[in-house]
């Protein structure tokens, strides 16, 4: 590819729409370009790194024996429906009305798709187990687009589903996903930890999160030093308007404890609990139970109430009616006016076995002002397990905070999706069971950024060879002298020709122009070419990583460069 023929638009200036490192320096190097909010064009630099990640997720899943086809972009609500996620997903899901008013949604994720897919296609145990992937665009209408690539509305995924005959098996598919995770993350150059995303007591071991470390990380992770222990905090984000931000980690003192507690104890808490620290928190007012708090994630949500509530024999479920009752927040809303929480919408409640459940430390403290009323905290599972400062639970070492970037999710699904959609199958003994299934997310997008958050320095990005958009660049300082560019062309020539992804500078621009930009956009190898170089036989060399420069000479470069 030569320069001057392609097209890398970079920038002087730091845009001032960018707040991290990442988003300014893909818009700098000319590698994206905003259309609208949380929406990129990806110029032919970027889509040449996010093809780069792609590959690689591609191979590291077919070696693990998952099968890559494509599913639309456009699903039907009626599946939705089936699953009862159309009104369950919220405001994330980008709905339209087709012309014939039907509805239908942007697919954020495919589920529904994959199941309806398998239910109709697998009927025996014989054909089991079966892991399907694709890498897609996903859309998700986020409430804060923000960062560039790393939380868009539109971005690529690559998403995996298994589906399984039997436990073992399903537990099997997992692990198998998360050693394809671990030696993706490792093959692209990223600092890593997997860390348990779940890290209550019920089901941890099943959904991890593959976190890149960096500072501009969203999530909070506690990481052993001497281990590979780690744990997920949950977003140390969260903002109530009314409590202001969250906190990553409340003293010791303002942590509560089981018991009894005042509407103003219970709401000073959440004011400075995060999200982690409020794993599980059944509230009991007028002896009812009138809702209940489980951090993290909405699915899992489900599955934990679940397990919560069958331990817990003198709980009854409180029904959606005396919910409402309760709160007297019409069904749909609860919360101050103007705030939408999508957590109280009546499918929801429904879904979530009739218990309001909330997602963060902000929604339970809302919750709990608008009931306006003392609350029992009967239960407030393995609140130290996971607190920075502890002992790690695995060697013993002390734990460290960390900021994370979720770039990889794995999760055992269970029977979720194959109960709601019917996707059974006959075992050995001709008896009908369902697919016990697993997804496995992986954003390949965010990763081109999460690795520029990783790799930079002040000239701009210093890409892991791995995902760098050429390997090489060839800088020819002198393109009107026939010489030096009759060199160029032909070092050019045999490096391609051996495989290299090599860009020729070519441009007529400045010395100094060519090297910034060369900087800037991160190529692991500068060869320079031309001027008092060329006068003495030599091509200069750089590691762009550690800065360091050689010579080479002309004569026989192929061979020594090789
Ligand atoms: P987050 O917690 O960051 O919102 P998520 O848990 O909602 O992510 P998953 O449903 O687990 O995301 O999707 C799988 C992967 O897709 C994530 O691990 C992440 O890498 C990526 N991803 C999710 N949302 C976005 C987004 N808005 N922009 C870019 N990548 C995303
Ligand atoms: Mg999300
Ligand atoms: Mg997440
Ligand atoms: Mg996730």
């Amino acid at each position: 590819m030569r320069l001057s023929r392609y097209y890398a638009p970079t920038l002087k200036e730091t845009p001032a729409e960018a707040e991290v490192i990442s988003h300014q320096l893909l818009l700098r190097a000319g590698m994206i370009r905003k259309l609208t909010a949380g929406i990129y064009t990806y110029l032919p630099l970027g889509l040449r790194a996010l093809n780069n990640v792609a590959n690689i997720v591609r191979e590291e899943m077919d070696r693990a024996g998952a099968l890559e086809i494509l599913m639309p972009a456009v699903q039907p609500a009626d599946l939705w429906k089936e699953s009862g996620r159309w009104d369950f997903y919220g405001r994330e899901l980008l709905r339209f009305v087709d012309r014939h008013d039907r509805e239908s949604c942007l697919g954020p994720t495919h589920e529904e798709v994959v199941t309806d897919l398998v239910r109709h296609e697998i009927r025996s145990y014989r054909q089991l187990p079966v892991n399907l992937y694709q890498i897609q665009t996903k859309f998700r209408d986020e409430i804060r687009p923000r960062f560039g690539l790393m939380r868009g509305r539109e971005f690529v995924m690559k998403d995996a589903y298994s589906f399984d005959k039997d436990d073992a098996g399903a537990d099997a598919s997992y692990w198998a996903m998360y050693e394809a995770y671990a030696r993706i993350f490792t093959r692209l150059g990223l600092k890593f930890r997997a860390v348990s995303a779940d890290s209550g007591a019920i089901g941890g071991s099943f959904s991890h999160e593959f976190m890149v470390l960096a500072d501009t990380g969203e999530d909070t992770i506690v990481a052993c030093p001497d281990c590979d222990y780690g744990a997920n905090l949950e977003k140390a984000e969260a903002v109530c308007p009314s409590a202001g931000a969250i906190p990553a980690c409340p003293p010791a003192e303002q942590i509560a404890t089981p018991g009894s507690h005042t509407v103003e104890e219970v709401a000073a808490f959440l004011k400075v609990a995060p999200a982690a620290v409020v794993k599980t928190l059944l509230y009991i007012a007028d002896g009812k139970p009138v809702a209940a708090l489980v951090r993290g994630d909405r699915e899992l949500n489900e599955i934990k109430l679940k397990n919560l509530l069958a331990a817990k024999e003198d709980l009854r479920l409180a029904t959606p009616e005396e919910v409402v009752a309760a709160t007297g927040a019409p069904v749909g809303f609860a919360g101050p006016v103007g705030l939408t929480l999508p957590i109280y919408a009546d499918r929801e409640l429904a879904l979530a076995s009739d218990w309001i459940v909330g997602a963060n430390a902000a929604d339970a403290h809302m919750l709990h002002v608008d009931l306006g009323r003392d609350a029992t905290i009967v239960s407030f599972t393995d609140l130290r397990e996971v607190a920075p400062g502890d002992p790690c639970p695995k060697c013993g070492a002390t734990l460290t905070f960390t900021k994370g970037i979720e770039v990889g999710h794995v999760f055992k699904l269970g029977l979720k999706y194959s109960e709601a959609l019917n996707a059974t199958f006959l075992d050995e003994a001709g008896k009908e069971q369902f697919m016990i299934m697993g997804c496995y997310g992986i954003g390949v997008s965010r990763i081109v950024a999460s690795c520029i958050e990783q790799n930079n320095d002040a000239s701009g990005i210093v890409f892991p060879p791995p995902i760098a958009p050429f390997e090489v660049a060839l800088i020819n300082l002198s393109p009107k002298d026939e010489i030096a560019t009759a060199k160029a062309d032909e070092i050019y020539a045999a490096l391609t020709k051996a495989g290299i992804q090599v860009l020729l500078d070519d441009r007529d621009e400045r010395p100094g122009v060519k090297f910034k930009d060369a900087d800037l956009i991160g190529f692991p190898i500068q060869l320079t070419l031309g001027g008092k170089g060329l006068a003495r036989g030599i091509v200069e060399t750089k590691d762009r990583r550690i800065s360091l420069k050689g010579e080479l000479p002309l004569d026989g470069f192929f061979e020594a460069f090789m």
